[in-house]
């Protein structure tokens, strides 16, 4: 066994004060209010929300007894259990505006975890440990960390007697993670339309990012989803014995229009966040590749400058169009016969706004082969355009990046994961991911292994998303 090196000890203490220093504890009434919201956190990351063993209900109720404890009531807080789920309830509150002509915004973040296996991980994934200048525990990130902070908001701004201009929407929600069971979301645009009718959401999805020092890089804002669709391509052929080949062979045709597939390139077809993506990017890099993204965000990249700009970051790629690739593989019936039936899985990512049919009518294109089978895998989801890049969203939030984290700039992307950010812009409510937390590139254990938030970036997102929402509801 070592003695601990001080210099270690230093180094650590060090990195877990972070770069963060923006936290207005110094007085008692803050740190009292700081002590609540922990409190509060470890409420909600220690109430178990996965599908096989938890109770969104349980979290749902614990946190609408924190609202009714601050002195909401009557209507303004509620929790909604569907019938057929008694365990998936969701929580919804409100605020109502003194300017009824200005449409509400909606906070929403889901409560429902991703499964841990205790077994594989470090500690007991629900019960908050504080260990290295990191809370650790399944749901610490992924997305108690929002759903806490907005609790916390809407409690000080009882507190406070706040009135908003805007009516002032909480949706917490279950099932964001297994949606093919239940989706709160889902749920409720259809029995409590008016829990979530709102002129702008703020959601998950969106990022800060920390580099290997940990100190913020950039600020993520998501703006709009790419749509996930996968795709069968299917090739028959009579077959027969292999001793006997007829030249017509379901696996050679597969494999031939797989190869298409593979090396085909959708036209670019950019939406308003991902030029600005390019054009904001463009400070952080120097010589061709600043030239090159800075022509990509204004639109006067040549085929060479977008070439180069693909090649160099497949996520950068991934912004400038649809993409399409080959998955999953597989034909034939027996080593020694002709194959009768091949298919392929062809995963495709769809830039919003572009439609699922004339995405299957360029594979089919590219494949060149009426023969082969060209259809849906399974049925498409909601297929919304892109919420806009509006300045009343974006102007508000840059300015208090800007105060907090001085220097660091503000870059809206495109996911493509899916969020239920998809299901509100279905429904005609622009959702923007917006956490205000910023992670580790190591991804932080997020629907993984031993999820964990650094303290400090906890406490930010916090202090962040109060004052957006104070920003957006003032407006
Ligand atoms: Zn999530």
């Amino acid at each position: 066994m070592s003695r601990p090196s001080w210099l270690a000890i230093f180094l650590v203490a060090l990195t877990s004060l972070g770069p963060f220093d923006t936290r207005a504890a110094s007085d008692d009434a803050a740190r009292g209010k700081e002590d609540r919201f922990r409190s509060l956190y470890r409420q909600l990351v220690e109430t178990d929300t996965t599908l096989s063993s938890g109770s969104c209900t349980l979290a749902a109720e614990r946190m609408a007894a924190r609202l009714y404890e601050a002195g909401y009531g009557g209507s303004d807080v509620r929790v909604v259990v569907p019938p057929a789920f008694p365990r998936q309830g969701n929580l919804i509150a409100r605020i109502p505006g003194t300017d009824s002509k200005l449409a509400a915004v909606l906070l929403l973040a889901h409560i429902d975890v991703v499964e841990a296996k205790a077994s594989d991980w470090k500690r007991d994934p629900f019960k908050l440990v504080e260990a290295s200048g990191y809370f650790h525990a399944r749901g610490t990130v992924d997305d108690k960390a929002m759903a806490a902070s907005f609790v916390d908001a809407f409690i000080r701004f009882r507190e406070e007697g706040f009135r908003p201009e805007r009516t002032v929407k909480l949706a917490l929600t279950c099932g964001e993670e297994t949606d093919a069971v239940f989706n709160g979301v889902q749920y409720l645009l259809t029995h409590e339309p008016d829990a979530l009718a709102a002129g702008f959401a703020v959601n998950e999805g969106g990022s800060g990012r920390l580099d290997g020092r940990g100190r913020p890089v950039s600020f993520g804002v998501q703006v709009g989803e790419k749509v996930y669709q996968d795709f069968t391509l299917t090739a028959t052929s009579p077959g027969g014995h292999s001793a006997r080949p007829t030249g017509d062979n379901a696996i050679g045709r597969l494999a031939a229009a797989v190869v298409r597939v593979d090396a085909y390139r959708f036209p670019v077809n950019m939406t308003a966040a991902t030029r600005d993506f390019f054009r904001r990017s463009a400070s952080q890099y120097d010589g061709e590749t600043a030239r090159d993204l800075a022509a990509v965000g204004s639109g006067t990249a040549d085929v060479s400058a977008l070439a180069r700009i693909a090649a160099a970051d497949p996520l950068w790629n991934a912004f400038l169009r649809t993409t399409c690739i080959p998955t999953l593989i597989k034909g034939g019936h027996a080593e020694n016969a002709q194959p009768q039936h091949a298919e392929a899985n062809v995963n495709c990512r769809i830039m919003p706004g572009e439609s699922v049919e004339r995405v299957r009518e360029r594979l089919a294109d590219a494949v060149a082969d009426p023969a082969i089978g060209i259809t849906l895998a399974d049925k498409p989801g909601p297929q919304p355009a892109a919420p806009p890049l509006d300045a009343h969203i974006m102007a508000p939030l840059e300015a208090i990046v800007a105060d907090m984290w001085p220097g660091v700039p503000v870059i809206p992307s495109l996911s493509s994961g899916a969020t239920d950010g998809r299901f509100l812009n279905a429904a005609g409510i622009p959702t923007y991911g917006i956490s205000g937390v910023f992670r580790d590139n190591d991804g932080n254990g997020v629907h993984g292994l031993d999820e964990r938030i650094r303290v400090a970036a906890l406490l930010d997102a916090r202090a962040f998303l109060y004052r957006l929402v104070r920003a957006y509801a003032r407006e």
